[in-house]
């Protein structure tokens, strides 16, 4: 299920967006101000973020930058008419901007579409250009075509989409995917990843980092 966190200081409009999205089936919390929205964006991954631009505490843009920096997408919300909010929102990054009043059929369609595109719909992990991962069926494509992957292959790669631009630890990584204590044999990781980012053409951007481990760079 995907966790989006509303951050809108006007309660009427709070409960109209999280009474539409739990309808659909998404789970929702509320930040009624920036810091707040900071402090649950710092405390639990979320999968969308919906932003009111006008906020206390810290403004939407100022919000966006710390969402950028978790690679959270964004959807703004912004008052009718205010064209330049809007340009300005794109241009910083967000993803999506919804007009204030908004429909609720439309709302639903763009936080839809804005989580499939960043590959957030818990079915469908894509990293571009070519790769897409089906985490119901377990398919691994590559340019369209089926790429054949262990299971600790696979687990190893969810770890790297799910982290993108991250450097993982070493240890860290053996204890997602291998469910174990690490006990400082690294060639276990590194043989794993090798072969795994061969088979998928990953060498240039599943990069070693030195003395910590591995990140993916999209
Ligand atoms: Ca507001």
């Amino acid at each position: 299920m995907n966790k989006i966190l509303i951050a809108e200081d006007e309660a009427p409009i709070a409960n109209l967006l999280r009474t539409a999205l739990e309808g659909s089936g998404y789970c929702c919390l509320w930040a009624e101000d920036g810091e707040r929205a900071a402090g649950l964006l710092e405390s639990e991954p979320f999968d969308l973020v919906l932003l009111d631009i006008m906020l206390p505490k810290a403004d939407g843009y100022e919000v966006l930058e710390y969402c950028k920096s978790l690679d959270v997408p964004v959807i703004f919300l912004t008052a009718k008419g205010r064209l330049e909010d809007r340009v300005k929102g794109l241009r910083l990054g967000a993803e999506d901007y919804i007009t204030k009043p908004f429909e609720l059929m439309e709302l639903l369609a763009r936080v839809e579409t804005v989580l499939r595109r960043c590959g957030k719909t818990g079915r469908l992990l894509t990293l571009p250009p070519d790769i897409e991962v089906d985490t119901a069926s377990h398919v691994v494509k590559r340019a369209g075509l089926p790429v054949s992957l262990t299971a600790k292959e696979y687990d190893l790669l969810l770890l790297f989409l799910q982290n993108k631009n991250i450097a993982l630890y070493r240890d860290r990584i053996y204890e997602r995917v291998w469910g174990e204590e690490y006990l400082g044999d690294s060639r276990t990781v590194d043989l794993h990843i090798q072969r795994m980012r061969k088979k998928l053409g990953l060498e240039s951007r599943l990069v070693a980092v030195y003395k910590i481990g591995y990140r993916l760079e999209v």
